[in-house]
């Protein structure tokens, strides 16, 4: 029992952190000989693979950690296949990690089932972590990264770095040196991972219908000239151009294989034409990403057509609806910079042509500007607020941002007491960083440059890192001029 009290008291997650870094971070704190014996203590069972997607060991999380249920939820990839199951699926799957059933929840998801195995060792940010170490005193394995195929950092835009995930010992990710050189990510695994984030963020409060998914793919298709004029989609088109628009993925030699497998039901034709409860969220990220970019474009065209009512077979087989598609297109263009602009759902409904609940719909799937009042801020909203308080930005910004009044912000901060001295300490390293670069800078430009000099010409940063941390100025400029050298230097000039 103490040891439970201790381990609840001290490891709380931090935002998005895994399962399997909570344990590892609770075993190096309790001090155990080995790692084995801290997970038997902690976890129970030695058996359970801690960094799976969906670890069924969930009831640890509530019992031993005292998290709530859907905190302890949302430390596993839950949210990442979330999307694609059926609410019933969903929640027998919930079920069964929080009972700590083995093997059903991935079975379930359809992880087992799936041809693919994309190559997975526990993944870190390098910048995200020295982040972490400066602001939580610990780095720690974020949920983001670990999604399938997902091989960047959305926020930092630099390659993840990897370590193969051993059952005999719990790591955490490495601090790294802080003159790391960042290897900066291709486009493509950026926009991989900002879609498999956003997927898991900006859902639309249910599962997605992947027979709709499917349609809605299939009216972009047309556009693309990737319908037949049976409305079949062109496979050997559509598979060479996703393999050319994704040739830059970490993961290209997978998802080439998959894509160029010789059996007939393989990727992509299986997503038009096969029952869609087993597939890995991964193959739909790939269609999206080829046809709208970004996951929000796709909501907002799913949204719309839910909105409609549309029969599914009334979209995408027929080219003749092409017309009607364009037409509703330009009203939604003429919508969106309306919403951006602060404009209420009526007066961006009145103003575009667009009708009332479609322009809801529009608002909430892309998390555009609406006013909001407080009972009415949605989940989504508020988790947006949240994440960008979470960074440091200041409450003005986000004011205007997710436009919505600076009371709201200020609420919302209140509710997460934490957030307030984490948010200090961000604006403190943002100040350090940026007053170390005026002055590298400057360093730079003036290679024969004196400590005078750099006073001299950057007052207020010479002044800040010096009241603030002046061990840390003085050993960024250069060493101190002799006194007797200064004189003669000054006798000469
Ligand atoms: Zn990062």
């Amino acid at each position: 029992m103490r040891i439970k009290q201790l381990i609840s008291f001290f490891m709380m997650p931090f935002p998005r952190e895994t399962f399997y870094s909570i344990v590892a971070r609770a075993s190096h704190y309790l001090g155990y000989p080995t790692d084995a014996k801290a997970i038997t203590r902690i976890v129970g069972d030695r058996s359970h693979q801690l960094h799976a997607d969906l670890p069924s060991v969930c009831s640890t999380a509530t019992d031993v950690f005292g998290l709530e249920r859907d905190k302890a939820i949302d430390t596993t990839l839950f949210s990442y296949y979330e999307p694609w199951l059926s609410n019933e699926r969903s929640q027998l799957i919930k079920q069964s990690m929080l009972l700590g059933t083995k093997r059903i929840p991935h079975a379930m998801a359809g992880i087992s089932a799936s041809r693919i195995s994309l190559d997975r060792p526990l993944r870190y940010c390098p910048l995200c972590a020295l982040e972490d170490y400066d602001i939580y005193g610990t780095t720690f394995w974020h949920v983001d990264h670990q999604a399938p195929g997902v091989w960047a950092c959305e926020l930092h835009h630099v390659q993840l770095e990897s370590i193969a995930p051993r059952r005999s010992a719990m790591e955490i990710p490495p601090t790294g040196h802080p003159s790391y050189s960042a290897r900066y990510a291709s486009h493509r695994d950026v926009q991989l991972a900002r879609l498999s984030s956003d997927m898991m963020r900006l859902q639309c409060g249910g599962s997605i219908n992947a027979a709709i998914a499917a349609d809605i793919y299939r009216s972009k298709l047309i556009r693309k000239d990737l319908i037949t004029k049976c409305g079949q989609v062109r496979q050997r088109e559509l598979k060479s151009k996703l393999l050319r628009f994704w040739e830059s993925l970490t993961v290209y030699g997978t998802v080439e294989r998959m894509i160029n497998s010789s059996n007939d039901l393989s990727y992509p034709s299986s997503i038009f034409y096969r029952r869609p409860s087993h597939y890995l969220p991964i193959k739909h990220l790939l269609i999206i990403g080829f046809l709208f970019n970004e996951w929000s474009d796709f909501m907002v065209s799913y949204i719309n057509f839910r909105a409609d009512g549309c029969r599914a077979d009334q979209l995408g087989s027929n080219p003749d609806n092409q017309h009607t598609d364009d037409d509703e297109q330009s009203v939604i263009d003429k919508a969106i910079p309306l919403l951006k602009k602060g404009n209420s759902i009526r007066k961006a409904s009145k103003l575009s042509g667009l009708s009332f609940v479609k322009t809801k719909a529009l608002a909430t799937g892309m998390g555009v500007n609406v006013k909001l009042r407080p009972q009415l801020l949605f989940e989504d909203k508020r988790r947006a607020i949240w994440r960008k308080l979470h960074i440091g930005e200041s409450t003005d910004a986000i004011s205007t941002s997710c436009s919505v009044s600076l009371g709201l912000v200020e609420q919302e901060l209140t509710a997460h007491q934490y957030l307030i001295p984490l948010r200090k300490k961000i604006r403190f390293y943002k100040k350090l960083c940026h007053h170390k670069k005026m002055i590298i800078d400057y360093m730079k430009e003036h290679p024969n440059c004196s400590r005078n000099d750099i006073r001299t010409a950057l007052g207020s940063a010479y002044l800040w890192l010096y009241k603030n941390n002046s061990h840390f100025l003085y050993s960024l400029i250069p060493a101190e001029i002799p006194r007797q050298l200064r004189r003669s230097k000054s006798q000469s000039t």
